[in-house]
């Protein structure tokens, strides 16, 4: 494995740039960017900043979906020295005011509908000076009249439009600030599954490091094609699109929002052949192309990661489209990831929890199982995951007392339960806090709903703890079905009684059109719990 060659993200795009001026680096509906324009319009975001008194450390929100401006913005903002902050698009006004106020961000580039309908109402209790509106219309040639139908361009008053901006930039020298590879780089609220979102901060080093992991473990070059299908602003999408694109001079392939047929003709046309995504993608693909198979047939480095994938989900997908997926695990906190399963493996299923393996740790990790008191376990025992690498970012943007109940001489505490098998395979088996205590008995609904993803109607599933006079607690599933599939929750308490021990099995199930979710497709268990009834 070949040691990160470049200290920091700017450098790094410097050498791809001047490897490949002409290489295509972001394809958007048709329109071509290649490292050479993004050089220059990020220069021009970057010297745009500067006239405006922008200084190095100072913070850039960036609140747009994943479009070529969010790559202009982002890469601007580090060569201004700058930090950016990617902002949910999906956030409403009480989200994106918090975000704005923690991360103290001075420049919003925000789309102009979200503007609109969000921005301009929190504004004046922030930071923000100077707003880039832009929209999903522009840096595009092919019309596609079904993804952009219903969008509209109206002018906002008091914003500046991105594009004019970056015109009247252009050519202008951008600053002249080399990050230093401690530097932030990048502030990621981790999406809230379990609490508040915290920023959590990224360095350069960070960054480099794990685009770096990516190039090496998925043997990426300049031949390959990135499907940008995971969301920018999620640490998935911010470096195994943006940055390993920067690395390795791969074009990356925009996906304006998670569209199965879109995805499964843009990656034909394309000729796709990497991405990482979360679960939530790969059902959405095999339930697309149940009707029509022999598709993706480029697409043959996958990597799901961000949240626990059922192996069943693997195998549908693999016999609808022949490829494996491979999981990889790790927390915004590790920048994306701490493990992966190497490619071309196939990962081991555990055969306690059932879980897949999330695989082994990516070269410079270490990383232990350890106990309650703080001690490592032996081999086989369920512990708390702690990472230690240079991907573990230093803590949470103005959070000291969070950080140092996170991070203890650098290491990580991920949450996360799980052990390592004697030839060295991590499984992890559920978040700690999502244990559920039924009458003492403690279920991981991780495993109970890995057994409702394999009956067939079950489309998706979540399992959570819900109050109960008897026990304490006791385990509910919530279910949706695939199109056309019928069955009863009666069935699937069945279902699961005949597969899984008593205490396990769940009581109550409801059946829904959609799970919640995040934005980057995680469920959202703490949604389906019932609020916490006041003491
Ligand atoms: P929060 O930290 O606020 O709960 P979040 O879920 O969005 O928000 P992320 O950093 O995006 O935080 O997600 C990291 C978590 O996702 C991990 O701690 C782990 O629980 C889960 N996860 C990620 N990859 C995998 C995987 N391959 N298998 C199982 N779980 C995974």
């Amino acid at each position: 494995h070949a040691e990160p060659g470049q200290p920091d993200a700017v450098s790094m795009f410097r050498a791809t740039v001047a490897r490949d001026p002409g290489g295509d680096a972001i394809r958007y509906f048709g329109r071509h960017l290649t490292f050479a324009e993004l050089n220059e319009l990020s220069d021009a975001f970057a010297a745009g900043l500067a006239a405006d008194g922008f200084r190095p450390g100072d913070r850039v929100a960036l609140y747009v979906q994943n479009i070529p401006q969010f790559v202009i913005a982002q890469l601007g903002t580090w060569k201004a020295g700058g930090i950016a902050v990617s902002v949910n698009p999906m956030y409403k006004r009480r989200e994106l005011a918090g975000l704005l106020r923690d991360s103290g961000a001075t420049v919003l580039v925000c789309l102009e509908s979200l503007y609109r309908d969000v921005a301009a109402a929190v504004l004046p209790g922030t930071d923000v000076r100077r707003v880039l509106t832009t929209s999903e219309l522009e840096l595009r040639v092919r019309d596609e009249p079904r993804v952009f139908a219903g969008v509209e361009r109206v002018a906002c008053q008091g914003t500046t439009d991105l594009l004019r901006f970056l015109a009247r930039h252009r050519g202008q020298a951008a600053p002249s600030v080399t990050p230093r590879p401690d530097d932030v780089a990048l502030l990621t609220y981790t999406s809230g599954t379990t609490g508040p979102p915290k920023g959590a901060m990224t360095t350069h080093r960070n960054v480099v490091f794990n685009a770096t992991t990516y190039r090496d473990w998925a043997g990426l070059g300049p031949d390959d094609v990135v499907l940008g299908v995971a969301p920018l602003f999620h640490i998935t999408g911010l470096v195994a699109c943006i940055a390993v694109t920067l690395l390795t001079g791969a074009p990356l392939v925009l996906m304006y929002r998670l569209d199965p047929d879109l995805t499964l003709e843009t990656v034909e046309a394309e000729g796709a052949t990497f991405t990482v995504g979360s679960v939530t993608v790969f059902i959405a693909l095999t339930t697309a192309a149940a009707a029509g198979p022999g598709k993706l047939a480029s697409l043959t480095k996958i990597f799901s990661g961000g949240a626990p994938i059922p192996p069943g989900t693997v195998q549908r997908f693999e016999s609808v489209f022949g490829h494996y997926i491979h999981n990889i695990y790790g927390l915004t906190e590790t920048t994306s990831p701490s493990h992966a399963v190497p490619l071309g493996t196939r990962a081991p299923v555990d055969p306690v929890s059932g879980a897949l393996s999330v695989g082994v740790p990516v070269p410079g990790t270490s990383v232990r199982i350890v106990g309650e008191d703080g001690r490592d376990l032996p081999v086989g025992e369920l512990g708390e995951i702690v990472t230690a690498g240079p991907q573990v970012s230093p803590g949470y943007w103005n959070k000291p007392d969070e950080t140092a109940r996170a991070l203890r001489d650098g290491a990580l505490r991920t949450g996360d339960v799980g052990h390592m098998d004697a030839e060295g395979w991590f499984y992890v088996v559920d978040r700690m806090k999502d244990q559920i205590n039924a009458g003492g008995y403690k279920v991981w609904p991780r495993e109970v709903e890995d057994v409702l993803y394999e009956h067939p109607a079950v489309r998706e599933a979540a399992v959570v703890g819900v109050p109960d006079e008897y026990r304490g607690e006791t385990v509910k599933a919530v279910v949706s079905l695939r199109p056309g599939a019928g069955v009863t929750p009666d069935e699937l308490t069945e279902f699961t009684r005949e597969r899984l021990a008593a205490y396990k099995y769940p009581r109550a199930v409801e059946i829904v059109d959609e799970l919640p979710k995040t934005a980057s497709g995680k469920i959202l268990r703490r949604q389906l719990r019932p609020p916490a009834s006041p003491m």
